[in-house]
């Protein structure tokens, strides 16, 4: 999986060509959270330094392959301004046979950068066509991929673009893919992962794979009740995916075969409605009331995977442990949080709602790495192949 980074290349003068991932919250026109843009600036400045002259390249959103004000990338560029302390041209108009963007970039001198506009506003983008990935590489000399949350896709600015120009990893995306395939290859034991999230549909490849790699598998969230229902137990009106519960029996004898010890909670949090002011209790995990949800893991389930994630080694954590964003069910997440936090060994964070939790409880300087692909890290972890990975030069 070596691939050759920006730093075995000589960029001085070169146009380059960055696929980054600024998609980012916005609220009236202001960047909200800008962890994303922030992941991309070692590799921006270091081109910056090396004299290269850079051009951007994001989605943002969902647009449907046309212009779409609301996500046009415009305070993205604002925002990268200020980070850089330095002004970022922004290229508002079209890429496809419009002269001003070749003008835009042949006016760069060393250092110099100028963004984009959102590249789902190109419907050529999503179904990688082939002459809109020509267009893309007609802009400039090099191609540098940095933006792993989007490695999973198999794009124009991801992928299509990369078998063009001679294609390179961004220092992001190079950090992403040596943490997690060395978690993955070379874990320092005892190795705990933690699942939780609301599907079990959503992380099934994940579970597979960890239970062959991992010492422990602590299971909470939504997700936990398909497989207490595949032990057979009442789960009320708790989250349940009936298609799920025979593939989460067959994962638990799968965890024995492979001498991984999968924990599921002994105790919840129940509610009589998906509502922060809801009526709630802790029952064990065998006695759900049947007119109840579960909608946390409880506290002697919580003290439970604290012990097993203190004493680990390695840690891999995806998938919040309850329904953190209402105050009476936070408990079991800030509880694992806390605990992932004081642990000793390396902790790797993945998933969007994860790292929210993370946030919330003000923890996200504690942990060893926060993947910034939710989607990509899940991918990596199964072992599927990464297009936008794939297609970038052999080390
Ligand atoms: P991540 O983004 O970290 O991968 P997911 O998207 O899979 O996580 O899941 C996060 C969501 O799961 C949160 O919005 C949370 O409220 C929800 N969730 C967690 N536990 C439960 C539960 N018991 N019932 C319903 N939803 C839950
Ligand atoms: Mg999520």
């Amino acid at each position: 999986m070596k691939k050759l980074s920006i730093q075995d290349v000589d960029v001085a003068g070169k146009r380059v060509l960055v696929r980054v991932d600024f998609n980012v919250p916005l609220a009236n026109g202001v960047v909200g959270d800008d962890t994303r843009i922030q992941a991309a600036l070692p590799t921006i400045e270091n081109l910056r330094d090396r004299g290269a002259r850079i051009v951007l390249l994001s989605h943002l959103g969902r647009p449907d392959g046309m212009f779409d004000e609301a996500n046009s990338l415009d305070p993205v560029v604002a925002r990268l301004s200020e980070l850089l302390d330095q002004t970022v041209a922004f290229h508002s108009g079209q890429i496809i046979d419009d002269p001003s963007v070749s003008a835009a970039i042949n006016d760069l001198t060393n250092g110099d950068i100028v963004m984009l506009e959102n590249i789902r506003f190109y419907a050529g983008e999503k179904s990688n066509d082939e002459v809109f990935a020509r267009t893309l590489a007609g802009l400039a000399d090099l191609y540098v991929n940095d933006a792993f949350g989007a490695a999973h896709r198999a794009h124009a600015s991801t992928e299509g673009v990369a078998h063009i120009l001679p294609a390179y990893a961004g220092l992001l995306l190079a950090g992403e893919i040596d943490t997690l395939s060395s978690m993955l290859l070379a874990p320092k034991k005892p190795f705990v992962a933690i699942l939780g999230g609301s599907k079990v549909s959503d992380k099934f490849g994940v579970i597979d794979k960890l239970i062959e790699i991992v010492d422990t598998l602590l299971i909470g969230g939504g997700m936990a009740f398909t497989f207490l229902a595949a032990q057979g137990y009442n789960i009320g009106k708790s989250l349940v995916e009936p298609d799920w519960i025979e593939p989460a029996s067959k994962m638990i004898a799968k965890a024995e075969e492979f001498g991984c010890t999968l924990m599921l909670p002994s105790d919840i949090v129940v509610a009589d409605a998906f509502a922060a002011d809801a009526v709630n209790k802790v029952v064990p995990a065998s006695e759900i009331p049947s007119e109840m949800m579960g909608l946390d893991i409880g506290p002697d389930s919580a003290a439970e995977y604290a012990k097993a994630i203190i004493g680990a080694e390695t840690i891999f954590w995806n998938g919040p442990m309850g329904v953190f964003e209402m105050k009476a069910f936070e408990n079991g997440t800030r509880i694992v949080a806390e605990a992932v936090a004081a642990a000793q060994g390396v902790s790797v964070i993945g998933g969007g709602d994860s790292v929210a939790a993370l946030k919330q409880f003000g923890l996200q300087d504690h942990v060893t790495f926060i993947s910034t692909g939710g989607g990509a890290s899940m991918k990596l972890v199964e072992g599927a192949k990464l297009p936008g990975l794939e297609a970038l030069l052999d080390a």
